[in-house]
């Protein structure tokens, strides 16, 4: 193996086992790069050496007894910072949560410690994970490695942009409406958003708590299932984790995808689209074919108002999360002459302009005379959208479609125009009002050398067979990146 490749989970393992270097090495060498390009980056809002050190001091007596390693042991993690960490400063991003330290872990972040995961910190995000470029997040823009004149896209913006600069061997990010799946397509690596269930979401902050998933980033399709298995299952603390048995995603992911339909929507090749991403997943669709998958035209004619259905669940669902944030709980307080005055100017100071946004938008479909509107018409909607995946999943085992209609794009280029920040959202938010999971894998590079992404969308809890489709590409085309 070349001393330049990619750290691994499966590089780390033989590394660790053959002794050449300790997990506490490893993660002074990610510590090391961290202080190099984070400066630049900004990918990471807080590290943790002290929890990451007792971790791979943990692992390093593990190696020198020679007892069996847990299957993700000395892997340095990046944790979004939506996702609460004991004892680790956990801001959302956001002002209001400025010096808030969770006194307990997120079910996933438990999960991953105790498979042997090195939390190397908390990652930048655009505030409360509402946004699609990390522009949004109160300690400034994360840039992408790949251009940084350019969005690493959003929310896990910082998450991403740590896998691909090598910052961190895997992360976790959240996905309400593409937050996982955007950010991988922009910076050139696999993400994948989970079933709705799948994984808890104990400890995760909640943007909009029907929609919210965590999952992870990777360098390759081997370390996200790797993760997957590791996050996932039931959790007592979380009653919408669903009680469905966990594969053993990475046995799954080698199996054939000879024979497997994949159905192509229509209407995710219309419209607005950049054409160097239409032709980007064209050839990968092709490549999916010459594999021997069978390629099904597909309509799914609801398409169209997915975004102004999302719009309206997601800022409904936030107006009454962000409700706590009311300067008595937690977070930010701001003194004021009454109580009023008190939260008034608490949540004036503490949320930025995008959250209040939010705000307004969901407290106004809700409220009496407009709920049933909006409110009540997305939620329908909602189901019909839904409706369009479950009869397509009656034809083909999975959807291949762009996971963004365009590549990353400039710093500032959307800042002043929301709406056209909201439409670039176009071919996530499907996958996420209706539950299911989906991934972004890398299919190559346009002119400019911008990574494209292919989403891989399938059934609820097929979280197999969408990553054994996503790893059959990544071992023909090598990802093409
Ligand atoms: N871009 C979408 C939004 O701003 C999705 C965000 C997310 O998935 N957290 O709501």
């Amino acid at each position: 193996m070349s001393p330049t490749a990619p750290w691994t989970v499966a590089r780390i393992q033989t590394s660790l086992h053959a002794k050449k270097i300790s997990a506490r090495e490893l993660a002074t060498e990610f510590y090391a790069k961290i202080d190099r390009q984070n400066p630049v980056l900004n990918a990471y809002l807080t590290l943790s050496p002290e929890r990451a050190y007792a971790q791979t001091d943990r692992v390093d007596a593990a190696i020198a007894r020679g007892d069996k390693l847990p299957p993700l042991a000395g892997v340095p993690v990046a944790i979004k910072d939506v996702i609460g960490t004991s004892g680790i400063r956990t801001t959302c991003g956001s002002k209001i949560l400025e010096s808030y330290v969770p006194p307990y872990d997120a079910t996933a972040v438990a999960r991953l410690e105790n498979a042997g995961a090195v939390i190397l910190g908390k990652t930048n995000c655009d505030e409360f994970a509402m946004g699609s470029s990390n522009e949004n997040s109160a300690y400034g823009p994360v840039r992408n490695p790949v251009a940084p004149d350019r969005v690493p896209g959003g929310s896990s913006g910082g998450s991403a942009a740590a896998v691909a600069a090598g910052l961190a061997v895997v992360a976790l990010g959240t996905d309400t409406g593409g937050s996982i799946r955007q950010p991988g397509s922009f910076c050139g690596i696999p993400a994948l958003m989970p079933t709705y269930g799948r994984v808890s979401r104990y400890g995760l902050i909640a943007f909009a708590s029907s929609l919210d998933r965590i999952g992870p980033f990777a360098e390759n399709i081997a370390d996200a299932a790797t993760v997957m298995s590791v996050i996932s299952g039931h959790d007592e603390n979380d009653s919408t984790s669903a009680a469905v048995s966990v594969p053993d995603y990475s046995a799954e992911i080698e199996k054939p995808v000879q024979g497997l339909r994949i159905g192509v929507p229509e209407e995710y090749f219309a419209g607005g689209i950049d054409s160097e991403v239409k032709d980007k997943v064209l050839a990968a669709i092709a490549l999916m074919e010459k594999l021997g998958c069978r390629r099904i035209p597909l309509k799914m004619p609801h398409t169209e108002y997915a975004i102004a259905t999302y719009y309206i669940v997601a800022t409904a669902e936030a107006s009454s999360n962000l409700a706590r944030y009311d300067g008595v709980r937690l977070g930010l307080r701001v003194s004021g002459a009454t109580l009023l005055d008190m939260y008034r100017k608490t949540r004036e100071r503490g949320f930025g302009p995008e959250v209040k946004r939010r705000i307004m938008l969901g407290t106004y479909v809700l409220s009496s005379g407009y709920y049933d509107a909006y409110y009540l018409r997305a939620q329908k909607v909602r189901s019909l959208l839904a409706r369009d995946f479950s009869d397509a999943f009656q034809k083909v085992d999975a959807i291949l479609t762009p996971t963004s209609p365009t590549p990353a794009f400039k710093l500032g280029e959307k800042t002043s125009d929301p709406l056209q920040m909201y439409l670039a959202d176009i071919y996530t938010v499907t996958g996420s009002l209706a539950g299911i999971p989906g991934i972004s894998v890398p299919c190559g590079k346009t002119k400019a050398q911008l990574p494209v992404g292919l989403q891989i969308l399938g059934p609820h809890f097929s979280e197999s067979r969408v990553l054994q489709l996503a790893r059959a590409f990544e071992r023909a085309d090598g990802f093409s990146i």
